[in-house]
């Protein structure tokens, strides 16, 4: 009757599958690792091309190092890392990259292909996989310098998540939000972003500078708010640098652009902090456009306490988080007190 169940290992590719779930949750999430991937391999500009919010066709054409051909075979199975090789290198980790799961992750819930040419090779090699393996022989083919990967009918094998994800548009915004976040903190790298057949949604320059990409992101009322912040502390370790709204510019919904050792991530904590700054300063309900890079020494962070990496633990996070609301305070006291009436002009 109240038998016990059978114990069994799953099969390789369901658990497979089951940890791409966890890591791409959405098309957004997807974009995000490849574009960590082109700025691992220092990538200078990173040209993006959407089909369906990202769920029928997601292709991200980068001009970084490209992939060695004898890479190729395994370089979407799991595990598989050119960044990581030992656990401690963990602690000062400055790649983005470090588990070797996300091209995987993507190869067990799409149709993934790579197109990649390293500037020593002769010729580029196209090569498609599935469930994490090399799916036919490598083609070689004409190609630039650089890598460009396409992620087909993402979910086209978890149906549940398919029916979840109805909206491309709703998807595209969220494929937007990673790229213009990226395209402002790494404002030496030009980002393109596009939807397929059509003209581009985007375009920031290579070497371009960040109130310039706010500017061409957001328009010109937020950039011309803008005012730099920046601040050290060598006891905590800490360096901050960032653009802040002053106290002219408001909008209903408030944006905090939050960076951790370069990458996006949210947390609760800073902002709440950031909106009790400018709650004094601001009209109610009135917010802030904030722009925050926070470099920690990589020993105080974790960086691996989520799947989808938008979560980061850090050490000192309250007294960080005081030295970041006192330094944001300080500069809208100055402003406050220059205030400039732009209706006037
Ligand atoms: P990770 O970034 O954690 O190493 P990924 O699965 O994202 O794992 O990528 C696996 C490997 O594939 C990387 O370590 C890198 O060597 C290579 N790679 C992936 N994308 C690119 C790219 N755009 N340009 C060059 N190499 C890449
Ligand atoms: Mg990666």
């Amino acid at each position: 009757m109240n038998e016990p169940g059978v114990i069994r290992k799953l099969s390789e590719d369901v658990v497979n599958r089951i940890a791409a779930g966890e890591i791409v949750q959405r098309p957004a999430n997807a974009l995000k690792e490849l574009i960590e991937n082109s700025l691992d391999a220092k990538a200078t500009n990173v040209i993006i091309t959407v089909k369906s919010g990202g769920l029928k066709y997601l292709q991200i054409q980068d001009n970084g190092t490209g992939i060695r051909y004898e890479d190729l075979e395994i370089v979407c199975e799991r595990f598989t890392t050119s960044k990581l090789q030992q656990y401690e290198d963990l602690r000062q980790i400055c790649t983005y990259g470090f588990r070797g799961e996300a091209l995987a992750s993507i190869s067990h819930i799409a149709h993934l292909t790579i197109l990649t040419k390293t500037s020593s090779a002769k010729c580029a090699y196209r090569a498609s996989y599935e469930n994490g393996r090399l799916k036919g022989p490598l083609k070689a083919c004409a190609g630039n310098n650089g890598t460009q990967i396409t992620v087909e009918d993402l979910f086209y094998n978890v149906i549940a998540r398919k029916k979840a994800l109805r909206s491309p548009s709703e998807e595209y915004t969220h494929i937007m939000d990673v790229v213009t976040g990226y395209a402002i903190h790494n404002n030496h790298v030009g980002f393109t972003l596009k939807k397929f057949g059509e003209n581009t949604d985007l375009k920031t320059p290579i070497k371009s500078s960040v109130i310039d990409n706010v500017r061409i992101i957001h328009g010109n009322t937020i950039a011309r708010e803008l005012m730099e912040i920046k601040l050290t502390d060598p006891v905590l370790k800490l360096n901050v640098n960032g653009y802040i709204t002053n106290v002219n510019y408001s909008n209903k919904k408030g944006t905090l652009l939050l960076f951790i050792n370069h990458r996006l991530v949210d947390s609760q904590a800073i902002k709440k902090a950031v909106e009790s700054v400018y709650s004094t300063y601001l009209p109610k309900n009135a917010h802030s456009f904030v722009y925050l890079s926070l470099e920690l020494d990589p020993k105080n962070v974790d960086v691996n306490v989520h799947p989808t990496k938008h979560e980061v633990q850090f050490l000192y996070e309250e007294q960080i988080i005081e030295k970041i609301k006192s330094c944001i305070e300080t500069k809208l006291l100055s402003c406050n007190s220059s205030r400039v009436m732009y209706t006037q002009a």
